[in-house]
């Protein structure tokens, strides 16, 4: 067995990093940079405990002033009017920008957040992609038409950009989530005020200057940064708000919706997981092996996406547990600068605290460490990676996000029972099924309520891909080719051609014609 190797921080490596961007921030308000009225919010990063940015405390009127820059924006135009080729071409030039500054960017992520390096450049090449795919998007929007409805009737469906839309993110994937919302939003011809975590909120900020120098009109995008409670609520209950894009907890979801629901916005929801990661005998065990581990880990497991519920057949357990836990002690946690490091940094003590406490509750309910379970490191918040074993369905770490590097496991006999236990959660996020049987792979996932099922892969993606979740991990769906047309309403236009005659209180010959042949009697 070998030991996680001490975690060492390159102070140069961190000097440099915190060369490439401004400490303090501001708000983006109607195209012009916004201080705030002073207060400021300090970010520290999570694994160097040094101070990385400074953005401004917002306070309701600054998200108030937002919502009417984007209403401005909306009422008065260009951009709801604007060709879908000229709103494409904003949107690839800005995928372009995110490019340019991958490095500026993926620095930020990292120690906003505490990612690793490698994977925060990945993330931005990933939005970059995402900006791309809804350009695409925006010149294939299109609505219906109807010539079916008889000789003088003709119907047409337009599709039409819903107004203003509150953009609310979380922190554990800063610019890739605006990236799966604010493009699409954009490419329908919508207006935004995006409000990001206040810890990672840096690279929201770059972004909405890439856009202005994109030359996207004064007031189309807006970003406003603070405290959810602060500047967060107004975006759910302002009247002049038309639809709500939120990623985040299913607690404060829930909370978004209903404060919505007094003005009756559209809500889309990507909230929590609790997902499985079924495991036959007969699965390839080395790939198998890699994405359990890679499920569990990834992004020190602060992911709605984390394979954190571990089922295994029975007859593959012990042998699966004992390679896994061989394969997390591998796994480098370390300094998120460091190019090598596969685990970062906990985004806040606050949630490391909290992450403890829910493998504390578990060992007091039965379970067991196979291992983990300690903070790493003299300074920072890294946490081994951790394995509970000996989880019943009933116990809360089997049915509640831990959203740290923490995986639990169960066993099953039958693909019956496995269906039964991935199902055993309030979430549906996603799963992914490990079989060499084909059928019996394909069998599981339509029997698991999941957005999406991986079938001997996982967390694969793309943004043609829909990704959104059952039950209490969500409503509606991001990214696939009904992206832009979430942002939209449907206009229906009913027109009559040729002739007409009144029908309902008839004159002249049409009198002894009866009230109900309408489609006819023209
Ligand atoms: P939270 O739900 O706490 O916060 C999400 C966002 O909502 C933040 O910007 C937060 O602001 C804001 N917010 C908080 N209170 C309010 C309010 N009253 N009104 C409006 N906005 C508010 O989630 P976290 O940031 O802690 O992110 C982790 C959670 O997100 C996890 O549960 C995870 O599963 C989920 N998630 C889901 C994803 C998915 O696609 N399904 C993807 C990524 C994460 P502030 O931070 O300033 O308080």
């Amino acid at each position: 067995m070998t030991a996680h190797a001490p975690i060492v921080i390159d102070n140069a490596k961190l000097n440099e990093a915190l060369q490439r961007f401004p400490c303090d921030r501001r708000m983006w308000i109607d195209g012009r940079e916004a201080a705030g009225d002073g207060d400021m919010i300090e970010r520290r990063s999570p694994a160097h405990g040094v101070v990385v940015t400074r953005v401004p405390r917002g306070a309701a009127a600054d998200a108030r002033r937002a919502i009417a820059a984007a209403r401005k924006a909306f009422d008065a135009g260009p951009w709801p009017h604007e060709t879908a080729c000229n709103r494409a071409r904003v949107l690839l030039k800005a995928a372009d920008l995110i490019d340019r500054d991958r490095e500026l960017l993926a620095t930020i992520d990292t120690l906003e957040s505490g990612k690793p390096i490698t994977q925060a450049r990945g993330e931005v090449e990933a939005a970059a992609d995402i900006w791309r795919y809804a350009a695409s998007l925006a010149r294939e929007l299109s609505g219906d038409s109807y010539g079916n409805l008889g000789a003088n009737r003709l119907g047409i469906v337009l599709r039409e950009p819903i107004g203003v839309v509150s953009i609310i993110t979380p922190w554990n994937f800063p610019l890739l989530i605006v990236s799966q919302k604010l493009p699409f939003a954009l490419a329908a011809g919508c207006t935004c005020v995006v409000k990001p975590s206040e810890m990672t909120s840096g690279s929201t900020l770059h972004l909405a200057g890439l856009l202005a120098e994109v030359g996207l009109p004064r007031g189309v995008c807006n970003v406003v940064t603070g405290y959810g409670p602060e500047v967060g609520a107004p975006l759910t209950t302002d009247a002049d708000v038309d639809m709500i894009s939120f990623t985040g907890s299913t607690a404060v979801g829930r909370a978004a919706m209903a404060a919505g629901a007094a003005t009756l916005k559209k809500v889309s929801m990507e909230l929590g997981g609790k997902n499985p990661q079924v495991i036959f005998p007969d699965a390839d065990m080395d790939a198998a092996l890699d994405a359990a581990a890679f499920g569990a880990y990834f992004n020190a497991g602060e992911c709605c996406n984390a394979g954190s519920r571990l089922l295994l057949h029975s007859r593959i357990a012990e042998e699966f547990l004992s390679a896994l836990a061989e394969r997390a002690r591998e796994a480098k946690v370390g300094d998120p600068l460091d190019p090598d490091s596969r685990v970062g940094a906990i985004i806040s003590l606050e949630h490391l605290t909290r992450i403890e406490g829910h493998v504390q509750a578990a060992r007091e309910a039965g379970a067991a460490l196979r291992i983990g379970g300690e903070r790493l490191g003299a300074h920072g918040l890294f946490m081994a990676p951790t394995i509970v074993e000996r989880v019943d369905p009933s116990m809360a770490i089997a049915r509640e996000e831990v959203f740290g590097p923490v995986v639990c496991a169960l066993t099953f006999d039958t693909a019956e029972e496995a269906i039964t236990l991935a199902n055993s959660t309030s979430y549906g996020l996603s799963a992914s099924v490990w079989s060499r049987d084909i059928d019996a792979a394909i069998g599981v996932g339509r029997g698991v309520r999941a957005g999406t099922v991986w079938v001997n892969t996982f967390m694969d993606g793309a943004p043609e891909l829909p990704f959104g979740g059952y039950r209490q991990s969500g409503v509606g769906r991001e990214l696939g080719r009904n992206a832009v047309k979430d942002y939209t309403e449907e206009k229906t236009f009913h027109v009559h051609n040729g002739p007409r005659t009144s029908w309902w209180l008839p004159r002249g010959p049409a009198r002894d014609q009866k009230i109900g042949s309408r489609g006819t009697a023209s």
